[in-house]
């Protein structure tokens, strides 16, 4: 690239979900024109974007048209294919590579990234014949059982304590490749954001402190204390390893666990923005979102500024219905909350573990951002935390 593109130009994004909504925002709010590649007519990001190309993501005249429509293309999605990224790159400039979002889309070689990178890894054990399975070692055991690929949001994952229940869990699987991961006692969880440019400059948002419930996210902190400074330290130093290691260009957030003894080990990467930064959009003075749009278009890149403590609450698609029956969650409750910053992502249909909008507390202090958020548990009827 000659220089950076600058506003006026039109971004492309290979995905419609919520994740390019927001990154189309960004792009808009900067003064962009903007192109999202999704099949489905009523996608998230499609419906708030200059262009839409409604084609399934190897859909050649539907990469053709994103690439003549957009003068440079991300992603929004990890599980787009790899060569889809690879045919754009052909014609346009594409960040992140094909090659970093296909090491992020295998967890075996997104494992052998981070060993490579001298960060810990969870003990497993790759499992992809009948001899493997019957290798496994008894001290992973209780495990989880992932499969290697295409999972998301706890999907395609079984917890198994026994070599009988991993066999089973395997064959229910398919058998497909996966990695079975020793179930490790976490003190917490916690991720942090980095943003790469092509000229290797390097910015990051604080850590982020989450909350999982049946493996997919339900409430990230972000503030003073909620990560002891020597593991924050510890993370952002292994976060920007991984990200150099990669020659990575964009915006990618990377999930650790921490160990009751203060150990680190980081869990996966995502080549994109994360659930776990949506506060940055109502906490930070440039969200992850406006960073994936400056790495994009090779646009200076600046420390993000946390102005504000800040408590995200996922909204799934369950808070739609109450004992069975469908119902609207009470917006208006919510948004008389000062401090309450209230993000839906417009899909038409609610269903349960969807995710369907986030809400974001922000406060001077942590302690308020909390009750906020507390208050908002009670009055939407999410669980609390
Ligand atoms: P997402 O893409 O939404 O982050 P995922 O489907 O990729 O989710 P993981 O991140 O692998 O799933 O796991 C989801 C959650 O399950 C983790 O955040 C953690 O709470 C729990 N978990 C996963 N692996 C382990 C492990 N080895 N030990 C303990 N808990 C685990
Ligand atoms: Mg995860």
């Amino acid at each position: 690239m000659s220089g950076p593109l600058l506003p006026g130009a039109t971004l492309g994004v290979m995905g419609g979900g919520q994740l390019g909504r927001m990154f189309v925002h960004a792009a808009q709010a900067l003064g962009y024109s903007t192109a999202v590649l999704d099949a489905d007519a009523d996608s998230p990001a499609g419906r708030v974007s200059h262009h839409h190309v409604r084609t399934g993501y190897l859909d050649e005249t539907g990469l053709r048209d994103l690439a003549q429509a957009a003068q440079a293309i991300t992603t929004e999605f990890e599980n787009v294919p790899a060569q889809a990224l690879r045919t754009l790159a052909a014609q346009r400039p594409v960040h992140p590579s094909a090659d970093a979002v296909a090491v992020a889309q295998d967890r075996t070689q997104e494992k052998a990234h981070f060993t490579r990178c001298g960060v810990p890894v969870a003990p497993h054990a790759v499992i992809e014949t009948p001899e493997q399975l019957a290798a496994v070692r008894a001290d992973l055991l209780p495990g989880i059982l992932k499969t290697a690929r295409l999972g998301y949001d706890g999907k395609g994952q079984a917890r198994v304590d026994s070599p009988q229940a991993l066999a089973a869990a395997w064959d229910r699987m398919q058998r497909v490749p996966c990695v079975l991961e020793k179930l490790l006692p976490l003190a917490f969880e916690c991720s942090v954001v980095v943003a790469r440019g092509v000229d290797g400059a390097m910015v990051n948002l604080p850590v982020q402190r989450n909350l999982h419930r049946d493996g997919i996210l339900a409430v990230t902190e972000v503030g003073a204390g909620v990560v002891p400074d020597d593991v924050a330290q510890r993370a952002v130093e292994a976060t920007r390893a991984v990200a150099q290691g990669i020659g990575y260009v964009g915006v990618l957030c990377v999930e650790f666990f921490v160990l009751h003894d203060g150990a680190l080990v980081v869990n996966e990467m995502a080549p994109r923005p994360h659930n776990s930064g949506h506060w940055s959009i109502d906490g930070a003075d440039v969200s992850q979102f406006e960073l994936q749009v400056r790495t994009l278009a090779g646009l200076p890149l600046v420390q993000p500024r946390q102005h504000s403590a800040a408590v995200m609450l996922n909204l799934l698609g369950d808070l739609w219905f109450t004992h069975g029956s469908e119902r609207e969650p009470a917006w208006a409750d919510v948004l008389a909350l000062p401090g309450a910053h209230l993000h839906l992502y417009g899909k038409a249909e609610a269903r349960p573990g969807r995710k369907m909008g986030h809400l974001t507390c922000t406060a001077a202090h942590l302690a308020d951002a909390r009750a906020t958020a507390r208050r908002a548990c009670e009055v939407l009827g999410l669980e609390g935390f």
